[in-house]
């Protein structure tokens, strides 16, 4: 495996002794050269996750390997230079992740100027490698980001990740941000990439069916904390988790005239908050199949299969 948590947990104040628990015990693995699709509502944590995972945020505990490796929970400036030739992050917003006073040159080629080991001349080279590799041209290297579209925008961040030629990429919902139009484009680019490259992929999103497309695995987190995972066609088709199954039938079809017919069942009931987390499903006020010891006793992801896992008290 690639890339191990352990009960991962990153926790914020807010203010007059309150906690949100963002990220409340996470424990998934990632296989090297497998794409794991993480999904759930806004608002779930997945963001945070990939953050903590990579040292973006420090971890409030719980373990994180690369390649068997401790990470350590609090990144200082020489953790970041020696992980980010390894892990990099796709953001999800093109139009504020790039700085706009810097030329794409400058941009792209920050990642290894940072790293002291290429001369301005190879780092130029390769910028203009980059550009061509994502569909850009070199030309546009002495330009700034806002005389490109969002889309081209998404593609010189996926240019700024590459060029490290990392071996683990956390994409943190990269098409969410884009017209309809250009999204079909740039999965179509990270796919190549994460063939030709050999890349092991995290992929953030809330849209089920797109992460099922892309993905081979699926972790679906709900406040926090993972409800199921297993291969993607099995969770999508044959979920187990309650809040799977809302979120499979609340996942727009593709067809029209399918969408129109289907019956949708909107989740009701209060979302349980994630400040100062009681002991319990978090799930319970929404879930049709509460039980009483659902609210008193939190449910544990278990194995329900040789590759299924659900955290569920109907499976235990
Ligand atoms: Fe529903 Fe209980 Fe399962 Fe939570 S543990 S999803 S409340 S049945």
């Amino acid at each position: 495996m690639l890339v191990r948590t352990e009960e991962l947990k990153k926790h914020f104040l807010i203010g007059q002794g309150q906690t949100l628990h963002a990220v409340d015990g996470i424990s998934l693995t990632i296989e090297e050269n497998e794409i794991l699709g993480l999904v759930g509502e806004s608002g779930s944590g997945k963001s945070t996750f990939g953050k903590t995972l990579i040292g973006l945020h420090p971890r409030t505990s719980g373990l994180a390997f690369y390649r068997e490796t401790p990470l350590p929970d609090n990144f200082k400036t020489s953790d970041h230079l020696r992980y980010s030739k390894e892990m990099q992050m796709i953001f999800q917003d093109p139009y504020s992740s790039l700085n706009p006073r810097m030329t794409v040159l400058d941009i792209i080629g920050e990642g290894l100027r940072l790293q002291g080991e290429q001369t301005g001349k190879e780092i130029r080279e390769r910028v203009a490698y980059w550009l061509q590799r994502v569909g850009l041209h070199p030309d546009h290297m002495s330009r700034y980001p806002h005389e490109f579209s969002g889309g081209q925008r998404q593609r010189i961040g996926i240019a700024r990740a590459m060029i490290i030629e990392p071996n683990f990429v956390v994409c943190d919902e990269p098409i969410s941000a884009l017209d309809v139009s250009v999204q079909a484009q740039v999965i179509n680019l990270l796919d190549e990439l994460k063939q030709s490259m050999g890349l092991t992929l995290l992929f953030i999103a809330h849209d089920l069916s797109m992460v099922r497309y892309v993905s081979d695995r699926m972790a679906v987190m709900y406040l926090g904390a993972l409800a199921e995972v297993g291969p993607s066609n099995e969770v999508f088709f044959e979920p187990q988790h309650p809040y799977t199954r809302f979120l499979v039938e609340s996942n727009p079809e593709p067809d029209p005239n399918t969408e129109r017919e289907r019956a949708h069942k909107p989740i009701v009931g209060e979302i349980t908050s994630p400040v100062n987390v009681q002991p319990g499903c978090r799930f319970a006020n929404r879930c049709p199949r509460v039980m009483d010891r659902c609210r008193v006793e939190t449910p544990q992801l278990i194995a329900t299969s040789e590759n299924r896992q659900v955290a569920c008290h109907l499976y235990n």
